[in-house]
């Protein structure tokens, strides 16, 4: 008998809706897996939530927002125009619910449990954002020198004393420091600061910088990246997902096709999912960044100023404020006294006066799901799509893993960390 004649198998094709970092990082490992990818983003590569992040890589800020005592915390926050953390009430049964699944979540059970996941898809991405800088597969402003976590009070940093022993245990190397000691170490900060937490393995990045670089690089790889096409609704053969109906600039519809399409459009990820019926429990969370020139006196390393949960990252060239979380929607406007309260914020514990002449303004959507959990896999019972999506405060952090992740799903692979606590 004859050998049988091979059949070249086609290469699967993959449809990742979204062109921030989660989206991009999905599209790069499917591409390694031999997959023929498409992006498609209304906007340009990196310019949705993630253009203006503290750029913090940060597998030990793995809390979830949900944990015990929080819930009091933010009832007494949200009576301060200026506090870390509000809510614009609305009646609305998805905030509603989200609301609500976010108080059960706030348990010290469920939030140490959530750390465990969360660090491990964090440490995962952090592993890939140094293998791929390293073999010059991206290029932008990265750097791993540890962070700053400082207080300005003596009973916050009590309390941090104690979260140090506890990230000590779990292996991330961290030296807890009085004031004059971190002063020592860090010479732009002022006397305000009362001890702070150095978190050794932590890094930061400029992830606007990885974005563009990510899309160079996908680009080189021969992956189509379209922009100024808007998600309408996807695309079914039956009950499987085949693709997604979009709409260009003018208005005039266009239809992608694919075996796999891949939501990964961050805070706006729940519309999209309705038209197939997936309900995904993502709320957008504001927040705001200020980007400033470089200036003498800046920190060298990131510093979060705990207290004020404000973010001071310098990035070469650069210096950006960063925080806030407000859950008002899909607003667009910046609110003058939450925005000058991450700046006061920064200010207070630097000694350097902040040149706020030339200052860059930013309003972004965090996708913040009730448990901080991000959504990464198949829906149950769905066909042909796959979510990545809900990262809230760490999407630039676990961009990577996620992508990893999503590939190793899509292809069968063994996966490189449990995708069960985070399954859509
Ligand atoms: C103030 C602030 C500071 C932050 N700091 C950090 C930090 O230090 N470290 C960290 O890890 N994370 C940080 N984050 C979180 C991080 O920004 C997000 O988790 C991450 O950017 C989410 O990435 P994404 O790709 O899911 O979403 P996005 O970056 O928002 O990308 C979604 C994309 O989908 C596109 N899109 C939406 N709808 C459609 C549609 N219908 N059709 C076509 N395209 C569409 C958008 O244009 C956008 O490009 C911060 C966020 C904020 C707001």
């Amino acid at each position: 008998m004859g050998r049988r004649p091979t059949i070249p198998r086609r290469s699967r094709s993959a449809l990742v809706l979204g062109a921030g970092a989660i989206g991009l990082s999905c599209a790069y490992f499917l591409r390694r897996a031999g997959w023929d990818v498409r992006v498609v983003d209304r906007g340009r590569p990196g310019h949705g939530a993630t253009w203006g992040t503290a750029g913090l890589l940060c597998p030990a800020h793995s809390q979830p927002v949900p944990g015990p005592g929080v819930v009091w915390k933010a009832l007494r926050w949200m009576l301060r125009e200026d506090s870390p953390f509000r809510i614009r009430w609305r009646a609305d049964p998805e905030l509603a619910r989200w609301l609500f699944a976010f108080t059960r979540a706030a348990t010290r059970a469920r939030s140490e449990a959530g750390f465990g996941h969360l660090a491990a898809l964090s440490g995962l991405s952090l592993r890939l954002f140094g293998e791929l800088l390293e073999r010059k597969r991206l290029d932008f402003f990265f750097e791993r020198r540890g962070g700053w976590f400082v207080f300005l009070t003596d009973a916050g940093f009590h309390k941090a004393r104690e979260e140090a022993r506890w990230l000590g245990r779990r292996g991330f190397p961290v030296e807890a420091l009085e004031g004059d000691a971190v002063r020592e170490r860090e010479p732009a900060l002022n006397r305000t600061v009362r001890g702070g937490l150095f978190l050794g393995g932590d890094a930061h990045g400029f992830s606007l910088g990885f974005a563009e670089s990510l899309a160079r690089e996908l680009e080189r790889l021969g992956v189509t990246i379209e922009t100024g096409l808007r998600a309408r609704t996807l695309l079914f053969d039956g009950e499987t997902v085949v693709g997604a109906r979009l709409e260009d600039d003018g208005g005039a519809p266009v239809e992608r096709t694919a075996d796999e399409t891949v939501i990964a459009l961050g805070a706006w990820s729940p519309r999209l999912a309705r038209t197939a019926d997936i309900r995904l429990p993502i709320q957008p969370a504001k927040g705001y960044s200020a980007t400033v020139r470089a200036f003498p006196g800046a920190p060298a390393i990131a510093v979060t100023v705990a207290d004020r949960k404000v973010i001071i990252t310098p990035f070469g060239d650069r210096v950006r404020f960063a925080g806030t979380l407000e859950l008002a929607g899909f607003d667009p406007t910046l609110n003058r006294v939450r925005y000058r309260a991450v700046i006061e914020g920064a200010r207070r514990v630097l000694r350097a006066e902040v040149p706020l002449d030339e200052e860059t303004p930013w309003a972004g959507f965090r996708p913040l799901t009730p448990t901080s959990l991000p959504l990464i896999g198949r829906p149950s019972g769905r066909k042909g799509v796959l979510i990545a999506a809900g990262h809230g405060m760490l999407g630039f952090t676990q961009s990577l893993g996620t992508g990893k992740l999503i590939a190793e799903i899509a292809t069968g692979a063994p996966p490189s960390v449990d995708p069960a606590p985070f399954r859509p």
